[in-house]
């Protein structure tokens, strides 16, 4: 299975892709993990993308675009995935087109995550992260056990740069501006799918699942 999972920042992307991920067994591809690796490990890509994200800023599509053909057509592409945070702009996504196109292959659904502005900064802003094994916490909805310290491999969370609120804003706008007409594009090739992600993680991934096994 290949899907796609669109929405805002904030929106439960990356909760949903984990939960997805283990009930389907296939990998969580995130651009963001990705990037976020780079910039860790200080590598060419890192240094290049770290501007960008640090001010909320997407990181440019060729940088992406190299990235994203490595990982799903490169030497071992997977037979499935969940594609988190790519494609963000329509040059993205027509490029990922011409991609399937090129080897015979096609993305199974698009799931267009969608809550409310003011419960998504709220989500932002309480948002924390295993450094280690990247699970996501929430301080108000799924805090973990030991303040700071995470559940699954006792490795140490922390606030991205990016949650915290000045750049939540901008990342918001650069979301309406720059992703948000993936959805038409996506409607318009008819594997989209509108889910209502207000609530639990547990109770939006019931609504996706059963839309997919529909
Ligand atoms: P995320 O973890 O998906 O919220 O991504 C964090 C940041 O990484 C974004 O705000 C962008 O700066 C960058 N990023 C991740 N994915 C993409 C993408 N597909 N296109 C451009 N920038 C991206």
């Amino acid at each position: 299975m290949k899907l796609i999972l669109l929405g805002p920042p904030g929106v439960g992307k990356g909760t949903q892709a984990q939960l997805l991920s283990n009930e389907y067994n296939i990998p969580q591809i995130s651009t963001g993990d990705i990037l976020r690796g780079a910039i860790q490990r200080s590598s060419e890509l890192g240094r290049k993308a770290n501007d960008f994200m640090s001010k909320g800023e997407l990181v440019p599509d060729d940088i992406i675009l190299g990235l994203i053909q490595d990982k799903l057509f490169g030497e071992k592409p997977p037979n499935g995935y969940i594609l988190d945070g790519f494609p963000r702009t329509i040059v993205q996504a027509k490029a990922l087109k011409t991609m399937f196109e090129e080897h015979h292959d096609a993305l199974d659904a698009v799931l267009s995550l969608e809550a409310d502005e003011k419960l998504i900064v709220k989500r932002l802003s309480s948002r924390r992260t295993c450094r280690n094994c990247k699970t996501v916490y929430n301080l108000i909805t799924k805090p973990p056990v030991v303040d700071g310290v995470c559940d699954t491999c006792s490795g140490e969370l922390y606030q991205r740069d990016d949650d915290k609120i000045d750049t939540i804003q901008n990342r918001i706008a650069v979301y309406k501006k720059q992703t948000e007409p993936l959805i038409d594009f996506y409607r318009a090739a008819g594997i989209l799918f509108a889910i209502n992600s207000s609530g639990s993680p547990e109770e939006v991934h019931n609504i996706i699942t059963s839309q997919l096994e529909d």
